[in-house]
């Protein structure tokens, strides 16, 4: 491993200073869960690494004007504890507490997970599934992107070299609605996903139709995936199994998965089509109303 040049700013601004620096290769590490082992694998060869990890403004999870804000320095603990998201999006408090273990979770922090890429990011179908938006900020400007559009590819996002990823906002959840994180592996810890995903959904007065349905899958496709075409089949339709399961083949039909060490591809397809099914009952459930659908 070459020498690199290590900084830890205190505050937003400095750091935004030294990813504008002219250094040939600059990484923001945070918790360095995910870098540490790119930097010990000779995957990277940075000549500047800046600590955001003390930064006081990227941490934090609070409401402003109709969203919830997360900074992108929260860790993964913080947001699997924390109350204000229990209440209003459980789904993403239970994505980040099936991240690793306790130490990768005390360590590991919201905005790693998300800008790392990986199509496996366990926080990542929770927050599509609630409509989420990264802030980026430069020394020229602040910008905002949907997260569904971010990825361009495994390990690729569309943050430029001098962005520092400064928080992820959502709208507050309105009314009354259903929601399930899942997450498929081979342990109950420290386990890469072999299929992961988020549904939301709320209905409408009568309670027969699907007014919203958000759905996204993660582990299956070269980036986490909006299933909107499955979305759509559902949405202002009756809620029924013969509607649920035409999404669930929909689903299978979207994703694109492949075989690797933890599953192969046909697996990881039939799957997914189970984990929806399951996950549109379970959320429907949570707003009392039974349905079963044999898989
Ligand atoms: C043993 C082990 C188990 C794991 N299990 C899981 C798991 O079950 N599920 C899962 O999803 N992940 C898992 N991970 C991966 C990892 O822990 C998470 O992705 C974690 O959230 C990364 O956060 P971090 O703060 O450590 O990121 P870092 O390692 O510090 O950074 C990761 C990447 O994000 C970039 N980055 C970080 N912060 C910013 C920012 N503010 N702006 C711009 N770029 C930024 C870095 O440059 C780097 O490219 C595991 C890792 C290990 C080692």
């Amino acid at each position: 491993m070459k020498k690199f040049k290590y900084i830890k700013p205190k505050t937003i601004e400095e750091a935004l200073g030294y990813l504008d620096e002219n250094a040939d290769e600059k990484k923001v590490i945070a918790g360095g869960t995910d870098l540490m082992v790119k930097l010990k694998n000779n995957k990277i060869d940075p000549d500047l690494i800046i600590d955001v990890s003390e930064i006081e403004s990227l941490k934090g999870i609070y409401r402003k004007d109709g969203f919830i804000v997360i900074g992108a320095a929260t860790t993964l603990t913080e947001i699997a504890e924390s109350p204000l998201l229990k209440e209003y999006c459980p789904i993403l408090p239970q994505a980040a507490a099936s991240v690793g273990a306790a130490q990768i979770r005390n360590r590991g922090t919201i905005g790693g997970n998300v800008a790392n890429a990986s199509p496996s990011a366990d926080t990542v179908p929770a927050l599509v599934a609630l409509g989420a938006e990264a802030t980026l900020m430069s020394r020229e400007q602040e910008r905002k992107i949907a997260l569904e559009e971010m990825y361009v590819g495994p390990g690729k996002t569309l943050i430029r070299p001098n962005e520092l990823l400064t928080s992820l906002s959502f709208p507050e959840p309105k009314g009354s609605w259903g929601g399930v994180f899942f997450k498929l592996g081979k342990r109950k810890a420290q386990a890469i996903s072999i299929v992961n995903g988020a549904v939301r959904i709320t209905v409408d007065d009568s309670r027969n139709r699907l007014k919203d349905v958000h759905i996204a899958f993660g582990a299956v496709a070269p980036t986490v995936l909006r299933i909107r075409e499955a979305e759509g089949s559902l949405m202002d339709r009756e809620i029924s199994c013969e509607n649920i399961k035409k999404a669930a083949e929909i689903v299978k039909n979207k994703i694109s998965p492949i075989t690797d060490v933890r599953a192969t591809a046909e697996y990881r397809r039939e799957v997914s089509g189970n984990l929806f099914i399951q996950a549109m009952c379970d959320s429907l459930g949570q707003l009392g109303i039974s349905i079963s659908v044999q898989c």
